[in-house]
């Protein structure tokens, strides 16, 4: 079933190439009437750090491809996302399993004269590591594995596996490091583009990095007055830089990847089980859940454990999408969670 869904979604994807690029082949002029840069970006941190970057330069426009509110995961480029990044003077991605769409795209577009920056290219990255009380995903070929394989299949089962050795963890934004990187690497980007701003670019990436700084030193702060070490969550994890960053440990019913939310019997009882022996007073939940199954299994621990949402800015909502929430908004808003989770 899982086979059929990813032939229909490459047929797809190569059936939308083919009508972009009879779309695009007559536009000669990149730029269209309005004359405007256009930086095209799929992954939320990107976009964030490029708002500030760009500031109240009105001569660029600056699309967030994937949008708030959606799970990175299941994201596939509609066609008119690609007429976006086929017309786009830098597109801007992460790349890695969360993403595998996007060489695929940039294969197939016919695109000049455009900067592309594979993000994850420029951060120190980390192999995915097994989560402590993460369930694996369900393997869907278990029962197919008396028939005989062929090459997709194959192919196939190398993406149902998160935890493959050498993939890296795209989650790279969590760590305040990685993000300054990020910043940096994108001002630089913003630079090709438009070397006449540089100065400006370079101003608002200095600005928004000493943002990062204080929100880094507020929850170093934090960590260093910490009387546990363990964050739990009742979700998935994708916050494994996070994590290692600021030295923590962490359990969780998914890894960051998972596309599950539904914890099993036995990964709810694991996780309440670590939450009593150390005593831990906050069982956490992500950004676009509801945190049902961490309230449900806060009040099955009692003694005053409750459930409170982090932002991992895996993704935003629409709401806060809409208030203008940032990477910075969103960490301090994290503070009280992790005040109230660590002392
Ligand atoms: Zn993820």
């Amino acid at each position: 079933m899982k086979i059929k869904k990813i032939i229909l979604s490459i047929v797809a994807i190569l059936i939308v190439v083919a009508v972009v690029f009879a779309m695009v082949r007559g536009s000669k002029n990149r730029n269209g009437a309005s004359g405007k840069l256009k930086v095209v970006v799929s992954n939320y941190a990107s976009y964030d750090f490029l708002r500030a970057i760009i500031g109240d330069n009105e001569n660029i426009e600056l699309t967030f491809l994937m949008g708030p509110g959606k799970n990175a995961h299941s994201y596939d480029p509609t066609a008119q996302d690609l007429v976006k990044i086929q017309e786009a003077d830098l597109f801007v991605y992460v790349g890695g399993e969360m993403e595998q769409w996007s060489e695929k795209v940039l294969d197939s577009l016919e695109r000049d004269n455009q900067e592309v920056i594979c993000i994850a290219d420029f951060v120190d990255t980390i192999e995915e590591k097994e989560v402590d009380g993460a369930e694996e995903e369900e393997h869907h070929h278990e029962e197919d594995e008396e028939h005989e394989h062929n090459d997709e299949d194959e192919e196939e089962e190398e993406h149902e596996h998160h935890h493959e050795e050498g993939a890296f963890d795209e989650h790279i934004w969590t760590s305040p490091k990685n993000a300054i990187k990020m910043v940096n690497t994108l001002e630089e980007a913003m630079e090709k583009i438009d070397g006449g701003n540089a100065e400006k670019y370079k101003k608002n990436a200095e600005i928004y990095i000493n943002k990062i700084n204080e929100v880094d030193q507020k929850i170093r702060a934090i960590v260093d007055n910490k009387v546990r070490y363990r964050l739990i969550f009742a979700d998935k994890m994708p916050m494994q830089y996070f994590i290692d960053y600021y030295g923590l440990e962490v359990t969780a019913a998914f890894n960051g990847c998972s596309t599950e939310t539904e914890p099993s019997a036995k990964t709810i009882a694991y996780i309440e089980s670590v939450a009593k022996k150390e005593k831990i007073p906050v069982i956490l939940y992500i950004e676009l859940n509801d945190g049902r199954v961490a309230k449900t299994i806060a009040d099955e621990i009692g003694n005053g454990c409750e459930a409170m949402q982090i932002q991992t800015l895996h993704n935003v909502s629409l709401d806060d999408f809409n208030n203008g929430e940032t990477w910075v908004s969103l960490m301090n808003k994290n503070l009280d969670v992790l005040r109230k989770a660590l002392q």
